[in-house]
């Protein structure tokens, strides 16, 4: 980027599921040099978790059961250089795979409604993007987690072109799901997320909308850089 690397500053990605908000947002901090933070990753790693331990499953979570084994659940993140991102580890065991199966699809919306999780989660959000230079992509970023970010984009595109992108995404991954299976399982992700009374899914006020429905990957990389540099200098000359 032609703009001062000196002066980093928070790019909260929020918006719809599938919109392509983690390809973009990961893209776009290695542009920027800026490390790229995947919080549904950590939502998905806790369901994950909570299948295997049996407090999950069949559509229900037994809250209580959840929450008291969150002390001791261990989430991180590590580069892994042959991807050109990061691999999300639980326990130590690397989970990136199992964490983007159908099944913690079809329940993490159940588990990210709970107050105790997303305080946890949060909290650990903050504490990774303190040191700023960070491109966090999520559902609450720019109106909890960061509502001081200097940059927040809110992505949306055609439900049926973010169905189409997940099917050849898991297709590609060999995971044997129908179009209609994504289809109710995008719907009802959104669904949830924008109705739930903790950090639901909205747009902030100051967020720029990004509709990918018909941009390339570059377009909107070249988009958000001459936001970057915007936000960068209007914070200098604020000061
Ligand atoms: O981004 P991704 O689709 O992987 O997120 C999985 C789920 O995690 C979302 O459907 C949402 O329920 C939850 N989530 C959230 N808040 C975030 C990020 C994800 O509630 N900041």
């Amino acid at each position: 980027m032609k703009c001062s690397p000196d002066k980093k500053i928070i790019v909260a990605v929020d918006g719809f599921s599938a919109c392509g908000k983690s390809t973009f947002a990961r893209a776009l901090a290695a542009r920027a040099g800026y490390v790229f933070i995947d919080t549904g990753a950590m939502y998905r790693a806790v369901t994950l978790c909570g299948l295997r331990r049996g407090v999950i499953g069949d559509g229900h979570v037994d809250e209580q059961a959840l929450v008291g084994m969150l002390p001791d659940v261990r989430i991180a993140f590590e580069f892994n250089p042959r991807r050109g991102a990061s691999d999300v580890f639980l326990d130590g065991e690397n989970v990136e795979k199992e964490i983007r199966g159908i099944e913690v699809s079809d329940h993490v919306s159940l588990v990210s409604r709970i107050g105790a999780v997303r305080e946890q989660l949060v909290a650990m959000q903050r504490r990774m993007g303190a040191d700023r230079g960070v491109v966090m992509d999520g559902r609450d970023i720019g109106t909890v987690v960061f509502p001081d970010a200097e940059l927040k984009i809110f992505m949306t595109a055609d439900p049926e072109i973010r169905a189409l992108r997940r099917y050849r995404e898991l297709e590609a991954k060999g995971e044997k799901v129908s179009l209609d299976e994504i289809r109710r399982n995008l719907s009802e992700r959104d669904r949830a997320d924008r109705t739930r009374p903790i950090g639901p899914l909205r747009q902030a006020e100051d967020a720029v909308v990004l509709d990918n429905s018909r941009m390339t990957l570059e377009e909107e990389l070249r988009w958000a850089e001459t936001l970057i540099c915007e936000r960068i200098e209007r914070s200098c000359t604020s000061k």
